[in-house]
Order: structure tokens, then sequence, then C-alpha cells
């Protein structure tokens, strides 16, 4: 472990908090981090972290930030905080924040997003306007649907109206086709200290009841009407044929690149694109997440990727915090906060 130095790093007590706080105590920072008070015993558990600021429930956030500013913490954003404290509230935040905050703004409006990847010439799955228009298998998503529970998928227009009865209450949603390929989660990390970018790891990600229904015939399962659903529960770690890698590589380029021309100091640090690979090796994007992404996780020892690089185990967390670390020595803070 090195020096200690007087920033401090804090984030919520869920979704990547672990790697993110281990990563900073390795990398020499007093952690933080705020929690509810039924999360509080289980990341008091761990000797990375050395203080809890409790809440009474994630949207007081804001109660509490006036220490954090006292405290000289760095926050860092993940999934869970972006959805918890809403995006339109990031803005608010002012504490310091690692990461451009506009940005989050681009990847949680579908639209926004799209054009992102359009600018960055990332080829994505076909969007429908409007139901009449299904013209192959698309897959509805709705709006706010929690780690894709509820989607469904429908092949023309007839089995769109079916199906949308079960959900009356659900106007806004996304008709995108649906791609027959495997899941495949690209994480990246960018450093706008040195423009480099970085190949972290890969995940797929292990969902309720998609990842199951294969173990039932498919008679058994018309015969009980089983309908998909994409609830997320955990992220299965995972190398790629090598050949792939350059390819992902310049695509993650190009949406740095493009993330430029949409706010300030662009989409930096880590990120991901989720794709689905098609089997003739096609990519299709159909999300960004500009931030630390949970299919990190299982990489808290470092991936294979980032075996390659450090000599050390390099998470995504500790390499967010290292990144603090370069740029508080090089005077260039304002580099990395936003
Ligand atoms: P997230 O949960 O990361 O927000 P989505 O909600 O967009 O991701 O999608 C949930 C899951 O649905 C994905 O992990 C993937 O398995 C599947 N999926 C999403 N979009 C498509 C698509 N266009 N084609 C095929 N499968 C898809």
């Amino acid at each position: 472990m090195t020096k200690k130095t007087s920033y401090k790093i804090a984030t919520l007590g869920s979704h990547t908090a672990l790697q993110i706080l281990k990563g900073a105590h390795d990398e020499g920072f007093k952690t933080i981090c705020i929690c509810r008070k039924d999360n509080a015993d289980f990341y008091k558990s761990y000797k990375f972290v050395d203080e809890i600021i409790l809440v009474d429930n994630w949207t007081s956030f804001f109660k509490i930030e006036d220490r954090l500013i006292k405290e000289n913490a760095i926050l860092i954003p993940h999934g869970s905080f972006v959805s918890y404290i809403k995006p339109e509230n990031v803005e608010k935040i002012k504490v310091m924040h690692y990461g451009t905050k506009g940005i989050l703004e681009w990847e949680s409006d579908r639209r926004k997003e799209r054009k992102w990847l359009q600018m960055a010439k990332i080829n994505t799955p076909k969007i429908y306007e409007k139901p009449e228009d299904i013209d192959r298998p698309v897959i509805v998503k709705f709006h706010g649907a929690l780690g894709g529970k509820g989607y469904f998928i429908a092949n023309n227009p007839k089995e769109f109206h079916e199906r949308i009865k079960e959900y009356p209450n659900e106007k806004d949603y996304a008709l995108q086709e649906y791609v027959v390929g495997v899941p495949l989660y690209i994480h990246y990390f960018h450093s706008s200290l040195t423009g480099e970018l970085e190949i972290m790891s890969f995940d797929k990600r292990y969902e309720s009841n998609a990842d199951s229904i294969g173990r039932i015939a498919a008679k058994d399962q018309l015969d009980v009407k089983i309908r998909t659903s994409y609830t997320i529960t955990g992220n299965m770690p995972l190398v790629v044929r090598e050949s792939l890698l350059p390819e992902m590589y310049e695509m993650g380029k190009r949406v740095v690149e493009a993330s430029k021309k949409l706010v300030g100091k662009g989409l930096f640090g880590p990120f991901c694109l989720e794709t689905i690979v098609d089997p003739d090796l096609k990519f299709y994007v159909f999300e960004i997440s500009a931030r630390i992404v949970a299919g990190t996780n299982p990489y808290i020892n470092g991936s294979p990727y980032t075996w390659l690089k450090y000599d050390v185990p390099m998470s995504t967390g500790r390499r967010i915090a290292l990144e603090i670390k370069r740029a508080i020595k090089a005077g260039k803070l304002e580099k990395i906060l936003g």
C-alpha cells in the first residue's frame, strides 16, 4: 500500500462499491461507504471501508453531501447510484464527482444514446417507430424497466398487440430488433490524462429466466406458456476470440471521440458497450453504460486483459483510484472531475 492522500474516495454501498473501495484503499486512499441501515453491517465487515455514512434511503443522498465535501471526498458514481438519485439530479451534485455528469443524460435517454452510437458509426439493432412496422422478431423494452424485467418478444404486429394487453399501464416502450446471437459486454477505461483507451474485461449476464429456459423442452415451454424475462441476477466472466479485440478497441475509440462532440469533456473513465454478436461476428450495440458496470465485479483481482498491462491485480475500481491518484500528483484533478 502507498502513502495516504488527504482525499477520500466515496461511493454508495451497492453495485460495484466493494471493488471501488478496495481499489481506492489499495491505491492509498481513505474510503467512505454511504449505506442504508440495512446494508451497513455488511459493508462494515470489510477492513478497506474506513468510514460509513448512514442515509435513511438513497434519495436522501443530498442531506449528507456537505459532510462529504468537508471530508474532501471524491464521489464515484456507479449504475445504482445513477438510478437511485435519478439522472436528472446528477447535475445538482456539488461534491467532487468523478466523470462527466452531462454524459449520464446521454446514456439514460434511449434516443440520445442512439444518436451518440450513430455518430460513432456503431452498428445498432434496428428500431421500429410503430408496432405496425414490425417485420421480424423485436424485443419490447419498457422505459425504466429495472434490469430487463418484463421485456417481451413479438414477431409481428398481431403478436405485439396481443402481448401488450398484459401491460395496460405501459405507454413508454421501445421496439428493437431482436438480434439472435450471444450477449457480450465490453468493459473499457478511457484515461483523460493520457488519452489512452484500455480494454479492461468482458462479461456475459446471468439472467432469469432467459438463461434457464433451455433446460426445459420446447414443448413444455409452450404447454406452460413460459414468458421470457431478462432479470439480471449475476455476471459471468468471459474471454473473447483474440481476433475480435482490435475491432472492439476501435469501437470504443469511436464512442469516446463522438462523446466529445456531445458534452464538455466527453466520456472518460470506465464505460461499457453492451452488444449482441451474431453468427457472422457482427456486433450490434444495444446500450452504452457511461460509468462502471457490475459486469466488472468478477475481476476484483484483475482480468486476463488488465494482467497484460499491470503488474498488480487491477480491477476497474482500482483503475479509477489510480487515475485519481495520477491526476492529484500531476495537479490535474480538474481533468477528471465533472
Ligand atoms: P440492461 O439490463 O443492461 O439495461 P437491457 O435492459 O437493454 O439491458 O436488456 C436486457 C437483456 O435483454 C440483455 O442483457 C440481453 O440479453 C437482452 N437484449 C436486449 N436487447 C436485445 C436485442 N436487441 N437483441 C437480443 N437480445 C437483447
